[in-house]
């Protein structure tokens, strides 16, 4: 679909990515009354609390997407589908990756983020990133064929954080679902699972691991891949790098943190290293205060925020009440961020992981909590 031309006179609000934030202006659109509004997104919104559910076959991937197109058209927001590949942002325009150009008065980028893995090597094991989260759809369905054929791959899941964790306990669900008996193994070059999660809580996930014929190793960095396996450097190694040691894998899956998507290093725009685009407290890009960014794509001046849903969800109401406020020509306020976000592992076998802080709390009520506050986010976008 072509981009229609803002109607005469009216600024044009072009938001890029169908993020947590944009989906809620979406639903209040009715505040940025002064603009036409615009949303730019290449595909679905997938819900990363089911991302791993869907993995282990408990969600279909029905339950786990959103269509932003129509979400947007009731809401009268002209939605795109298209893929921002560059930024003019002096003549403010945004240019898509097959060549068209939408010119805006206010832009805000929710981009996301994307799992940084290392490149695949033919003859090598597949290999699979937790990021963009249809890959996780892709993975379990070339599992299910593979298990339905009878064969007993071994699986690899780096990452010893929360991603990592549940993607290994979905994974002996989804092979349990099909009576299936593989090797996975978790490894992680941290010290333990869960970095800053109470000691109590890391004990009781060892416990469960163990039970799921999970194995998990410590301390060991991957570093590329290789025929039937992936090579890892140790610290311990004395040999220095030229000397990988080599483990065996048929399906690699790298959930080892999140990192900006490339685009933003496409936009001109001020980034902070590593992290994504410097924001200020009022989310308004340094320089540009027409621009905005919010959730995983953003990273904040003053602070330095886990990639979590929560903050994207957080900033959304702040993110409105800055756009209307630039209409308006009004101040803006401030995003704070929450000192501490509850986090909730789904780990399959009908038990979760609840971690706030130093508590926790681990057990079937846990998932049935997590398993609520999914529902109730998503049903707000159901239309
Ligand atoms: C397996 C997994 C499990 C997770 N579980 C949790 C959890 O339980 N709790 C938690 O808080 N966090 C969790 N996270 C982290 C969470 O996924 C992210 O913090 C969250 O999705 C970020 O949301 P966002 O709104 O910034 O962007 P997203 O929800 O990722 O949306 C970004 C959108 O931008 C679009 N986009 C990207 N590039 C472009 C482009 N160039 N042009 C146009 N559109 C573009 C994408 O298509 C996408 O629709 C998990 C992550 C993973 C991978």
């Amino acid at each position: 679909m072509d981009p229609t031309p803002p109607r005469a006179g009216r600024p044009r609000l072009l938001l890029v990515g169908a993020g947590h934030a944009h989906l809620h202006l979406i639903r209040h659109r009715h505040r940025l009354e002064a603009a036409d509004v615009t949303l730019v997104d290449p595909g679905s919104f997938w819900y990363s609390g089911r991302a791993t559910g869907m993995l282990g076959a408990h969600h279909t991937a029905a339950e786990d997407r959103l269509d932003p197109t129509r979400l947007a058209a009731p809401f009268g927001v002209q939605a795109l589908r298209g893929r921002l590949a560059h930024l003019d942002p002096e003549a403010r325009i945004a240019r898509l990756d097959d060549g068209r150009e939408l010119d805006f008065s206010l832009l805000s980028l929710n981009l996301g983020s994307r799992t940084p893995c290392p490149a695949r090597r033919t003859p090598g094991p597949l290999v699979w990133a937790v990021k963009p989260i249809p890959r996780l759809l892709a993975l379990r369905h070339c599992l299910e064929q593979e298990f339905s054929r009878g064969l007993t791959p071994r699986l690899v899941v780096v990452g010893g954080g929360p991603s990592g964790v549940e993607v290994a306990c979905q994974l002996r669900e989804l092979a349990r679902r099909h009576a299936a008996r593989p090797e996975i193994l978790l490894v992680t070059r941290g010290e333990r699972l869960l970095e800053g999660a109470p000691a109590g809580a890391v004990r009781w996930l060892m416990r469960q691991l163990e039970r799921r014929e999970i194995r998990v190793r410590f301390g060991l960095n991957v570093t590329g891949h290789a025929a039937g396996g992936v090579t890892f450097a140790t610290e311990t190694n004395a040999w220095g790098e030229d000397s990988l040691q080599w483990l065996a894998a048929d399906h690699v899956v790298h959930a080892s943190g999140l990192a900006p998507p490339e685009v933003v290093e496409r936009l001109g725009l001020p980034l902070i290293p590593g992290r994504g685009l410097a924001v200020e407290a009022t989310l308004q890009s340094p320089g540009h205060p027409d621009i905005f960014a919010a959730g995983d794509c953003a990273a904040m001046l003053h602070h330095e925020l886990p990639r979590l849903r929560i903050h994207g969800i957080r900033q959304a109401p702040v993110l409105l009440d800055n756009l209307a406020a630039r209409l308006a020509g009004g101040p803006l306020t401030p995003y704070v961020p929450q000192r501490l976000a509850l986090a909730i592992l789904d780990l399959g076998a009908g038990q979760g992981l609840a971690i706030r802080g130093r508590r926790w709390w681990g057990g079937r009520l846990a998932l049935a909590w997590k398993r609520r506050l999914d529902r109730r986010f998503l049903r707000q976008f159901r239309t």
